[in-house]
């Protein structure tokens, strides 16, 4: 059984990054970019007013500020002035107004008194007030952007300032679902004795798709060579294939041979981890990743924390994993007694100035409402079989 860190090494090792293609930018909100991005513009192109006023030339004169300068004319965003101010000259100017020329500094409306033709005010700006000079947000010729960023709104704004309007990315990960088990029965149908409404088929679609991969089919399937086969089979054709349930040691846990007759080397089976240790990972003949996830429900979405988003980050090249941890104050001690990774659900909650966290109850991986209650899980490592109540705990949130 191998540790949850080398399972995480194996997945990306084994994963190969997607073809990047270009997209525009409407359509680049959450992928990875896969490319280096250099600005061929300054960005602001011209300097310009930071605040609605009257642009001025320096104050050269010596008599200081109180005489009156006159108006010669206006600059807005987008309609420049073309002239020249001068010394005892003033031009209205909007805040993105292109400085006109011979203005070295904008005083504020609120500091001038106006007349119809003329503005006079107690204190002469510094040289350079109220201006935003060219390149001081974006420099021509710097790397603004770097491959593996995830594109969030502001990365799409920097591009457009910089008018890109197309950007290289990995495209959203194509994913199969399959999922297996006799038993199960579709939300909405009656249940026979024996038989379950199949949860899960609903819960990883739901994941793939905050994660922002792109589903491709769901399919139920009976614990059933044949039926497996062909299921699995078609998925195989897509970026990822997830399995869940059937991934156990039981009479018929089938998914394994199955992916095996169908050429899918496994790399690993069985991780040290608490819920979820059946996980499974493997690789098709022609590089499509498998990650069979165990199907009791809560180990199902906990392990797809933990593994398909290391799977779903290496497939776009992300340089950095989607989930996040942080720390917290535990409220009250934990205990377990194996050398597992456990990962408890937790609520943690903000309180007096600092993150606080509590398990939502009973941890058994068939109460799929401790999920519903969680923000976050609680990771105990392998190595650790006591939290005492107080101590700072590594969380990662959900
Ligand atoms: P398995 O890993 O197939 O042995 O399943 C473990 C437990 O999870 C069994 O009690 C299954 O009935 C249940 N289970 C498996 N798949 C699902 C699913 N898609 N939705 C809800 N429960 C499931
Ligand atoms: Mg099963």
């Amino acid at each position: 059984m191998i540790t949850a860190a080398d399972a995480e090494d194996l997945i990306r090792t084994s994963v190969r990054r997607l073809a990047p293609r270009p997209v525009s930018l409407a359509d680049a909100l959450g992928r990875v970019l896969a490319e280096e991005v250099v600005a061929d513009l300054d960005v602001p192109g011209f300097d310009n007013a930071s605040m609605d006023g009257y642009a001025l030339a320096v104050d050269g004169t010596g008599h200081g500020p109180r005489r009156s300068y006159a108006i010669i004319g206006e600059a807005a965003a987008g309609r420049p002035f073309t002239g020249e101010v001068r010394e005892g000259e003033a031009v209205r100017i909007m805040t993105g107004g292109p400085l006109p020329r011979g203005a070295e500094c904008v005083i504020e409306v609120e500091k001038v008194r106006e007349s119809a033709d003329a503005i006079s005010f107690d204190e002469y700006p510094a040289s350079g007030r109220h201006i935003r000079r060219t390149g001081e947000d974006i420099r021509r010729g710097t790397a603004v952007l770097h491959p593996g960023m995830r594109l969030r709104p502001a990365h799409l704004g920097v591009l457009a300032s910089m008018g890109r309007a197309t950007v290289s990315v990995t495209p959203a990960p194509h994913v199969a679902v399959v999922s297996t088990g006799t038993e199960l029965v579709a939300p909405g149908q009656a249940l026979a004795h024996g038989q379950i409404h199949n949860s899960s088929a609903f819960v990883v679609p739901a994941l793939l798709r905050e994660a922002r991969a792109e589903v491709t089919r769901v399919e139920t399937v009976n614990d059933d060579p044949a039926m497996l086969r062909a299921s699995i089979g078609r998925a195989l054709s897509d970026d990822l294939l997830i399995t869940t349930g059937g991934v156990s040691a039981g009479k018929h846990d089938l998914v394994l041979d199955v992916l095996q007759q169908l050429g899918v080397e496994v790399i690993f089976w069985k991780v040290r981890i608490k819920p979820g240790m059946p996980l499974a990972f493997g690789r098709s003949a022609r590089g499509v990743p498998v990650v069979c996830l165990p199907g009791n429900p809560v180990s199902t979405a906990v392990t797809f924390q933990q593994f398909v988003h290391p799977v779903l980050d290496a497939l776009q090249g992300a340089a950095v994993p989607s989930t996040l941890r942080g720390r917290a104050r535990l409220e009250h001690e934990i205990s377990k007694k194996d050398r597992k990774r456990h990962f408890n659900r937790g609520v943690a909650l903000f309180h007096n100035g600092e993150w606080r966290v509590r398990t939502t109850g009973p941890q058994s991986s068939g109460i799929l409402t401790s999920l519903v209650l969680a923000n976050c899980l609680i990771i105990v490592p392998e190595d650790v079989e006591h939290l005492a109540a107080g101590e700072s705990v590594e969380i990662e949130w959900l």
